[in-house]
């Protein structure tokens, strides 16, 4: 006998639905709109005094608040999402879900930097298309067509923040998106979040990116203009060729599906990780093996912190492949 996450009452093992409240007991998810983001009681100098701006009125530090620093932990998905040493804030927003049975879904968003609420529009653009890939686990929809249901959602909730008055700074964000099933995973994307195949030792299915930038820098890339190297150094290499919020208009995603040999992860990630390990041979040579999901997100989220931090960072690592999905 445990009891019901949502009205702590009582249910048996073999029960689908809490007879108290209705919820549906195989899934399980990340909060909707976030962590709760108030402010720690005591500053780190023991002073209980913070002004309504988040500042220790004795020693003048900022004071982390729910967005700075997020980590969830669900059943076989994990992920961390950090301010980092540079930004004011955290605008990169991350949301994920368990289906008991079925599978995992997971996004990361990055808010647009000159964009206004760039926070606002990526949490609500991960809670919007996480609402539309949990049901499609539970419905059994397929995940592709669940894919492209997801990220018209989410383009419609960050679209929904934009003010009238204030078309050029609608606020607008990145998108990648992963749907778990039993014989693979399902990978969408729009702008320069990216995700990677992390194989497990010895994998038939080797280590790779799964995704392109959508970014001028990497349309050039493509051409042949500039090398991978001299792209990650263009300051190019972040204006975003396409994105939701806003003005992007309609908004289709690149679809990919990955049906892997044997067990590995993957990883989703915003370029505050990718920026100082874009190679998917630079993670594998980061990564401890063996470790859990949360372990490893913490792990690539301190190699980024470690490097300077620059950018907001946001890591999410899924189990995948045959056995897993459980
Ligand atoms: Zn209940
Ligand atoms: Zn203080």
């Amino acid at each position: 006998m445990t009891n019901c996450p949502e009205c702590d009452e009582p249910v048996a093992a073999e029960d689908r639905f809490c007879e108290g409240c209705g919820r549906n007991l195989l899934v399980r998810t990340t909060p909707v709109g976030g962590p709760d983001g108030t402010a720690a009681a005591l500053c780190s100098c023991g002073s209980a005094e913070i002004d309504e701006d988040g500042f220790c009125e004795q020693c003048g530090r900022a004071q982390p608040v729910g967005r700075d620093r997020m980590e969830f932990v669900l059943p076989t998905v994990a992920g961390i999402s950090d301010r980092g040493r540079r930004r004011a804030r955290n605008e990169d927003s991350m949301a994920f879900g368990h289906v008991h049975g079925r599978g995992v879904a997971a996004i990361v968003c990055d808010g647009v930097a000159s964009s206004e609420r760039a926070d606002e529009a990526s949490q609500a653009a991960v809670d919007a298309a996480n609402t539309v890939l949990v049901d499609a686990l539970v419905e059994g929809t397929d995940p592709e067509r669940a894919t492209v249901l997801a990220v018209a959602a989410a383009n419609r909730a960050a679209g929904a923040l934009a003010r009238a008055e204030a078309p050029d700074v609608a606020p607008s964000c990145t998108y990648v998106s992963a749907m778990r099933t039993d014989d693979g995973a399902v990978v969408g994307w729009v702008g320069d979040s990216r995700a990677y195949w992390l194989a497990d030792v010895g994998n038939a299915t080797p280590s790779r990116r799964l995704t392109k930038d959508d970014t001028w820098a990497a349309q050039l890339v493509a051409d042949g203009v500039l090398t991978e190297a001299e792209a990650v150094n263009d300051r190019r290499s972040h204006v975003l060729s396409r994105w939701l919020g806003g003005d992007s208009g309609q908004v289709s995603p690149h679809v990919v599906t990955l049906r892997p040999e044997e067990t590995g992860l993957v990883l989703l990630c915003s370029d505050g990780l990718w920026n100082y390990l874009p190679e998917v041979e630079d993670l594998d040579a980061a990564r401890t093996r063996g470790t859990t999901p949360v372990e490893l997100a913490r792990e690539l989220t301190e190699h980024a912190l470690a490097a300077g931090g620059h950018d907001n960072i946001t890591v999410v690592v899924i189990e995948v492949g045959v056995g897993r999905g459980r």
